[in-house]
């Protein structure tokens, strides 16, 4: 679905992401993890064009992205952040329609998706489609920003840290909510995380980063049994 190949970015001369290549499968979870400013985040951005690569290729669905209208490609991406960015004058439903509205969706069709996704995401439409976001607790509003994120039922979902603001509870059931999705839409999924248990429970495929650059990747219980080097032991905390 995603393809890198030797992908490199720099920031102002800078260089943050060196010769990255890597494959997104499509209808999988794919979690990467790794340490601060490894480069995660500008992994993802480069996706969706929020940071242009400077070398190397990066195909979506087999067409490269920089060949693609960025507008097209962002509405066939959906895109969940820590700070869920709902737009604070928007209602829920109004934040929720907002990629259908871009793409002109006949408006009972958007009415219908929203209410779907409020269903699916356990909030009542009845009782929250018409809210403002602050009258949404944390964990309500990280609902909605995920409801955002697939409304327009994007090619790919690219999650960055999409709970890193939450408790435990809240996260935990944020976590069985991105697998229930994927049980019934199989989408594919992109998720950045800091936590080795959310990534382990979340991932098809892990993907662990240091400096720009993968040091292994795998199905989790080939990294948790065979670690690679002492960075990754460290960091899934086995010291075994
Ligand atoms: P974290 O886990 O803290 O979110 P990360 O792995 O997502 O980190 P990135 O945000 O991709 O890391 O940042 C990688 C490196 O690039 C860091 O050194 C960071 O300071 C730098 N960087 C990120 N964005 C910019 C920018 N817009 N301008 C300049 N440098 C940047
Ligand atoms: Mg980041």
């Amino acid at each position: 679905m995603i393809e890198f190949q030797n992908v490199s970015k720099s920031y102002h001369g800078k260089a943050v992401i060196e010769n990255l290549s890597l494959h997104l499968e499509k209808g999988k979870i794919t979690v990467i993890i790794g340490s601060s400013g490894s480069g995660k985040s500008t992994t993802l951005k480069m996706i969706n064009r929020l940071e242009e690569h400077n070398a190397g290729k990066i195909l979506f669905a087999g067409e490269e992205i920089a060949s693609i209208p960025v507008e097209q490609l962002r509405c066939r991406m959906g895109y969940a952040i820590q700070s869920n960015g709902l737009f604070p004058h928007w209602s829920v439903a109004e934040n929720i329609a907002c990629v259908p509205n871009l793409l002109k969706w006949d408006k009972q069709k958007i009415a219908r998706r929203v209410d779907e996704l409020l269903e699916v995401l356990d909030l009542s439409p009845e009782q929250y489609r018409d809210r403002m976001p602050h009258q949404l607790s944390g964990g309500q509003q990280q609902r909605v920003g995920v409801a955002r994120a697939m409304a327009a039922d994007p090619e790919i979902l690219l999650m960055d840290e999409p709970f890193g603001a939450l408790d435990p509870v809240t996260r935990a059931s944020m976590q069985k909510e991105v697998r229930r999705i994927h049980r019934l839409y199989g989408k594919t999924i992109l998720v950045i995380t800091h936590d080795i248990d959310e990534a382990l429970y979340l991932a098809d495929h892990l993907i662990l980063m240091d400096k720009g650059a993968i040091v292994q990747q795998g199905a989790p219980m080939e990294i948790l049994t065979q670690p690679a080097n002492d960075f990754v032991r460290d960091f899934i905390g086995r010291s075994d």
